[in-house]
């Protein structure tokens, strides 16, 4: 059976001497895998679109087992993350990260919608940390550990929290703060931005600039929440920090 998809590419496995296993996020069919041949020659007429990134049109053949690639048109190559290497490792997370949420074929085309925003975004020169929380904060829902963010997680008020609450999965108000003494103290500043990452409409967002200390504590409790919850340990996590060292030098 021949399929036709709209995809981001999410993670490219060499196999053999010339061949690749591409992992394709897709609009309309979520994740699928598919056998790239001769990817890994050069001038081979399938290598060009079967890297890491390309978002772009993929027909293939499929009868059980993995598919193979017969065909594909590139869309957008993001150039900009490709040739930077600060933004192609927030790119490799944001792709890892997808890959690791998420099951074969489970269709989910918000998903796919989130994803090459993201990466239309981080091409286009806005602010990779934010783009970054709130890809976090929009796939903890993905990932079914969605935490409460809308009202105090102990008591249920609706006043302005002022801590997260790692143990107990969300914001905290100033009279339940005692129920969690490792809960992050938040500014008023990040309870809203932490709240407003999940409901926002990325094709909404602005330019969107955050003082260092906002981003730091996002990017705090969000780090531990995932550590507590999500079970993965990311291999381009690590090399982004490494990066983020780099760039404070
Ligand atoms: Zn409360």
């Amino acid at each position: 059976m021949i399929h036709k998809v709209e995809g981001i590419v999410i993670r490219t496995t060499d196999y053999g001497e010339s061949n690749k296993i591409l992992t394709i996020f897709s609009r309309e069919l979520g994740k699928i895998g598919v056998m790239s041949r001769g990817a890994k020659k050069p001038k081979n007429r399938l290598s060009a679109a079967s890297q890491l990134f390309i978002h772009g049109t993929f027909v293939y053949q499929q009868s059980h087992g993995l598919g193979t690639l017969n065909q594909a048109d590139i869309v957008d190559s993001f150039r900009e993350v490709r040739s930077d290497l600060f933004r192609a490792s927030y790119a490799t997370y944001i792709v890892e990260l997808t890959d690791k949420l998420t099951e074969e074929r489970s269709r989910n085309p918000y998903l796919f919608e989130l994803l090459y925003q993201t990466l239309y975004y981080l091409n286009e020169g806005i602010d990779s940390d934010v783009l970054l929380r709130i890809y976090e904060v929009k796939m903890l829902a993905v990932a079914g550990i969605k935490p409460e963010l809308d009202q105090c997680v102990s008591c249920s008020s609706t006043e302005l929290p002022v801590a997260f609450s790692i143990r107990h999965a969300g914001f905290l108000c100033h009279r339940c703060l005692h129920r969690d003494n490792k809960g992050f103290k938040l500014s008023a500043h990040s309870a809203r931005l932490l709240r407003l990452f999940f409901y926002i409409d990325l094709h909404r967002l602005g330019q969107i600039s955050l003082k260092k200390e906002t981003k730091q504590e996002l990017k705090e409790v969000l780090a531990a929440y995932y550590d507590e919850y999500s079970g993965l340990r990311l291999k381009s996590k690590r090399f982004l920090e490494q990066m983020e060292r780099m760039g404070d030098l």
